[in-house]
């Protein structure tokens, strides 16, 4: 092991959630974690890596530590009577946006520890009348045989300059976070005007390397005991989405893994889902399509406390800590 990988260990167990997650006292605690793309067998695709999980799963299983439902955990935490069922120490999973590498490489992991996974997934995408605005950019800036671009958004410059697969990298991920701090309609402009300046057409239809689920897919994995929820119509930030776009997102996204699923989650997953990306008015829309509860992206162990507050909104934005790959050196250091 590297020295960087370990002070990356170390590093993570001074984090707040690891010691109060598993330090002894108190009522049951659930980790809730959010994934997203896994690697692909060839590295095209920079993802999870499938050993980095089977480690933490690994470990988390040595150590006693329940694998559930994220259902459940959110249920059972928010009534008196159920709570006592819920194990002291818990961790759930999730997987977002329901790219074809959750089931081709996720899923095998995640079935060999016998752990639940739910993903959360856009019917808009699936439904093929548009693809992720972010892989549009990847799209783009792979393409293109620029190596600088030189644009303007909302009156102030934007310059892109990059060597190598690297720091076009960097470029990329800056523009994306800049993207999403503006409206919604805008952000698509932009991506419109990217791929004019790039002198990159975007195809109608998502690349294979962007591939995400089908229908029958999803179908044959909730078969196999996975489950699905809704996460939007097409992806936006639905606090930068006008009130109408916003409600649509959710209420439409909500009808259709209906419509295609048999057992569909009763929980929406916000895009993106920082606070300030989502607000009350997204929490009455979700509350309204008939979820019994949201995740958000903020990262707090989900805990009695949550269940015990006088807000009962508490189930509509539920808190979610992101994956990360070091998880798994750390569980093999300190879940023994
Ligand atoms: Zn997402």
């Amino acid at each position: 092991m590297t020295g960087s990988a370990k002070s990356a260990a170390f590093d993570l167990l001074a984090h707040p959630w690891f010691g109060r997650f598993l330090s002894l006292g108190g009522g049951p605690r659930c980790v809730v974690l959010m994934l997203h793309r896994f690697q692909s067998a060839d590295h095209s695709v920079t993802g999870h890596d499938p050993a980095q999980l089977r480690t933490l799963l690994a470990g988390l299983r040595r150590s006693n530590i329940a694998l559930i439902d994220v259902a459940q955990a959110i249920t059972a935490m928010g009534d008196a009577t159920t709570r006592a069922s819920l194990p002291r120490r818990s961790v759930a999973f999730t997987v977002d946006d329901g790219y074809a590498d959750l089931v081709e490489v996720g899923e095998p992991v995640f079935a060999e520890f016998d752990c639940p996974v739910t993903g959360f997934v856009v019917p808009g995408v699936i439904d093929g009348h548009c693809w992720f605005w972010w892989d549009q950019i990847d799209w783009i800036m792979r393409q293109t045989t620029a190596s600088s671009l030189s644009m303007e958004l909302q009156g102030q410059p934007v310059s892109l300059q990059w060597s190598d697969a690297d720091s076009r990298h960097v470029e990329q991920n800056r523009l994306i976070e800049r993207l999403k701090e503006i409206d919604h309609d805008a952000l698509l402009a932009f991506v419109h005007e990217l791929a004019r300046v790039a002198e990159v057409p975007i195809p109608l239809a998502a690349p294979f390397r962007y591939r995400t689920l089908r229908w029958d897919e999803l179908r044959a994995a909730e078969a196999r005991g996975m489950r699905f929820g809704p996460h939007s119509m097409t992806h936006p930030i639905l606090n930068r989405c006008t009130a109408a776009q916003s409600a649509h997102e959710i209420g439409e996204s909500v009808r259709r893994v209906r419509e295609e699923l048999a057992h569909p989650q009763a929980i929406f997953c916000y895009p993106n889902g920082r606070p300030g990306d989502f607000g009350m008015r997204e929490m009455a829309s979700v509350r309204a399509a008939g979820m019994t509860s949201a995740l958000s992206t903020q990262p707090r162990v989900l805990c009695i406390r949550d269940a015990q507050t006088a807000d009962p909104d508490w189930r509509f934005a539920v808190p979610r800590f992101p994956y990360a790959e070091h998880l798994g050196t750390v569980a093999r250091f300190f879940l023994r």
